[in-house]
């Protein structure tokens, strides 16, 4: 039994049927319609989307045969693949060459009669055919032919369309994470603060746990940026962002608020354990290495209070007691007015 040789563009071809990322994946309907349809216009019991991988033909569509997969060196489809532009028919297995002693003519499904038709994609390689299989000789029609090739062509469509929408899915997946990051940090942005924020404090509320907000915000910086320039401002920046990062656990959220001032939302945290993490930000961001010169935070603490329904109402009161912070003289930090004071 000679196996089919290999197609010309086999590496090429088997890149492309990567990039489809069909095999293995589960029935779909507009693959079975194809099937049932090849099936009915061609009278024959067996109709397959057949994919030719590496080394097995894997079927994404079947009528008529209960295996999923076949060895690629019995599958009729391999020959397929050597003429992208016309059907393979072969009228009775029995009589040809190519396939009288095939495990699958002498064994089962017993085929007699096949007629392929290539699955050809839209850059010429060929990723398996659109088969129909029946177990006495038979004669295939023109009519039978010709729509065969468009039944083809439309498994294809189908194939390109997943791809297509896949791809899209995964391009939208990305811009919604990015709608969510501050480019300069890449910590949350505002918008990020404000729908997480949101949902921390609805979990605050229906358990009655505690949620504590900083409010961080650099001291002097328009003369850092007036001394050393825009640019080694952004870099302060982004290495501030780096120390609040590396202080905080998994659970909180780090966000850029705005132009030099950052929000940290603390899950779980009561005032005592927001001071305490308050004072290590200030003590690190105050001993840390600026690319221009030292850099102070003035930093502004709330704990959630039932009274606080709108995200708007929770920053207030931490931004409030960021101004008494700066009021106080910089490099310090304050609680919200009405907080009991920190032990
Ligand atoms: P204060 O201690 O009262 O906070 O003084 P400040 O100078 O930090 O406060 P102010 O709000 O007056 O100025 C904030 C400055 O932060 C203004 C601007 O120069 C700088 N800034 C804001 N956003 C950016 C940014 O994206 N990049 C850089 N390099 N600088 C920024
Ligand atoms: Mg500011
Ligand atoms: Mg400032």
């Amino acid at each position: 039994m000679p196996a089919a040789a290999l197609p010309p563009d086999e590496a090429a071809r088997l890149a492309a049927l990567r990039k489809y990322a069909v095999l293995d994946t589960s029935a779909e309907s507009a693959f079975d319609d194809a099937v049932r349809l090849a099936s009915a216009i061609c009278a024959t019991p067996i109709a397959l989307v057949s994919l030719i991988d590496e080394t097995r033909q894997w079927f994404k569509a079947r009528i008529g045969l209960a295996a999923q997969e076949t060895p690629r060196d019995m599958a009729f489809c391999a020959h397929a693949l050597l003429k992208p532009d016309e059907p393979l028919v072969v009228p009775d297995a029995l009589q040809d060459p190519r396939f009288f002693d095939n495990p699958l003519v002498t064994g089962d499904p017993r085929i007699r009669f096949y007629a392929g038709a290539p699955l050809l994609t839209p850059d010429g390689h060929v990723l398996g055919t659109l088969c129909v299989i029946d177990r006495e000789p038979r004669l295939i029609t023109a009519e039978q032919r010709t729509a065969l090739a468009i039944l083809a062509r439309t498994v294809v469509t189908q194939l390109e369309l997943r791809r297509v929408s896949s791809e899209l899915a995964v391009a939208n997946q990305r811009l919604r994470a990015l709608a969510l990051v501050d480019p300069l940090t890449g910590l949350a942005n505002r918008r990020a603060l404000a729908s997480q924020l949101e949902n921390e404090m609805e979990r605050a509320r229906r358990h009655d746990a505690p949620l504590a907000l900083l409010i961080l915000d650099i001291d002097h910086f328009k003369s850092y940026n007036d001394e050393f320039g825009h640019v080694l401002g952004d870099d302060a920046l982004c290495c501030f962002a780096d120390i609040l990062r590396t202080n905080n656990r998994a659970s909180d959220l780090v966000a850029r608020y705005g132009g030099e001032e950052f929000v940290m939302v603390l899950p779980e945290t009561t005032l005592e354990g927001a001071h305490l993490l308050a004072e290590r930000c200030r003590e690190h961001i105050e001993a840390a290495a600026f690319p221009g010169k030292k850099i102070t935070a003035s930093i502004g603490i709330a704990v959630w209070q039932p009274r606080f329904e709108r995200v708007e109402q929770f920053i207030d009161a931490a931004d409030q007691a960021l101004y008494a912070a700066k009021r106080g003289g910089r490099n310090r930090i304050e609680t919200a007015a009405d907080l009991p004071a920190p032990p």
